[in-house]
């Protein structure tokens, strides 16, 4: 099963992918997660994506879709794939379902993990005391809510109009999420 999960940044994507990763025994990509070891690693793909991260922008799209193609060559992926914040504009939803398709493939699910701006920010908040991420300062953490309503909300239609989506209301105990989650996908 390839399931895409949606949502602002600090929604829950990643905690709640990793759980379902478990479950399903299919492996988690995340594209942020991926992109801040580039940065670390000061690979060349870290030093084109480290500024635009920072300041809280989108990666290109063609960077995106290599890493995503790259992804999906492993073996690990060929039963499917948890993609935490994979997709993030209209062009990369049409570049991954193209990529999907020459597998036979297509995103069975999207999971839209449903949370109110004044939640996000107070959550971003404690996540910049505990884990120090560069790009959860509060300029940075405006330009990221910013770029997720004007780019990636669209990307949630575009989808809802194949009738892929599922919501998930994304307040409540990781355990209470976790149910509601596969309550959604039937599993
Ligand atoms: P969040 O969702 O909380 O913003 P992530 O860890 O998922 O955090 O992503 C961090 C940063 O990585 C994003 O702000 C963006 O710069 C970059 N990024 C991750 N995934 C994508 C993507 N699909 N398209 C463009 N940029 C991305």
């Amino acid at each position: 099963m390839d399931i895409l999960l949606m949502g602002p940044p600090g929604a829950g994507k990643g905690t709640q992918g990793a759980l379902l990763a478990q479950a399903l025994g299919i492996p988690k990509f995340a594209t942020g997660d991926l992109l801040r070891d580039a940065v670390k690693r000061g690979s060349p793909l870290g030093l084109q994506a480290k500024a635009v991260m920072e300041a809280g922008h989108l990666v290109g799209d063609e960077i995106i879709l290599g890493v995503i193609r790259e992804e999906l060559g492993k073996p690990e992926a060929a039963k499917g794939v948890i993609y935490d914040g994979v997709v993030r504009t209209i062009p990369q939803a049409e570049g991954m379902e193209r990529i999907l398709s020459e597998k036979g493939r297509r995103m069975d699910a999207v999971l839209f993990f449903d949370v109110t701006d004044q939640e996000i920010l107070s959550r971003l908040d404690r996540r910049r005391e505990v884990e120090q991420r560069a790009d959860d300062d509060p300029a940075a953490v405006t330009t990221r809510l910013r770029a997720y309503r004007q780019q990636t909300a669209p990307v949630l239609a575009w989808y809802e109009a194949r009738d892929r989506v599922h919501t998930v209301p994304a307040v409540g105990s990781v355990e209470e999420i976790a149910t509601r989650v596969r309550d959604a996908l039937g599993k």
